[in-house]
C-alpha cells in the first residue's frame, strides 16, 4: 500500500494513543494489517514509463512521498497541539516497515533476509492481485476515511 495511506493509518490510531512509543507501535503494526488488504501496487511495476525496476520503484516512491507530505501538513493543521505528537509518531511506526523493506532491496543484507519474508508473506494473506486503478478505488476512499479520523476526532 502505498505510505501515504499507511501514513494515514498510522496517524489516525497515534492520535489516541497514551504515548508516544505506544502510537509508534501501534504505527507499525497497522502497517501490516493494511499490506494484508489487495492493493495493486505491485503492477507499478509493469510501468512503461521508466526502463527499469528500480527507476519505477523510486519515481513512485517520489510521487508517493510528496503527496504523504501535503497530506501530513493538513493532519497537523487540523489538529490540537495535543494531538500532533501521536500522530507524527504513528505516522513514523507505520512507514518503517517499508523502510525496511527497500533496505533490505538495496544493500540484500541478510540481517534483513527474514524480515523481507514477513513483509512479503503479509501480501499474500488474501492472494488476489489488483491493477494499479482497482488498487486506487481501494487506496482513495481508505485515505479519505483514515483523514476524517485524524481530522474530525
Ligand atoms: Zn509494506
Amino acid at each position: 500500500m502505498y505510505l501515504t495511506v499507511h501514513a494515514a493509518a498510522g496517524a489516525a490510531v497515534g492520535q489516541f494513543m497514551p504515548n508516544v512509543w505506544a502510537a509508534f507501535a501501534a504505527g507499525f503494526v497497522s502497517h501490516f494489517i493494511l499490506d494484508m488488504i489487495p492493493h495493486g501496487d505491485e503492477n507499478i511495476q509493469h510501468w512503461k514509463f521508466f526502463r527499469t525496476k528500480l527507476r519505477r520503484t523510486i519515481a513512485a516512491a517520489l510521487i508517493d512521498f510528496a503527496v504523504l507530505l501535503a497530506t501530513f501538513c493538513y493532519w497537523l493543521t487540523t489538529n490540537t497541539v495535543e494531538q500532533i505528537p501521536g500522530i507524527m509518531y504513528g505516522a513514523a511506526g507505520s512507514i518503517l516497515p517499508d523502510a525496511l523493506w527497500g533496505l533490505h532491496e538495496l544493500t540484500g543484507s541478510p540481517l534483513l533476509k527474514w524480515y523481507r519474508a514477513l513483509h512479503s508473506a503479509t501480501h499474500r494473506v488474501i492472494a488476489k492481485k489488483l491493477t494499479i486503478l482497482q488498487g486506487f478505488a481501494i487506496q482513495i476512499p481508505l485515505l479519505l476515511a483514515l483523514t476524517y479520523i485524524i481530522v474530525a476526532y
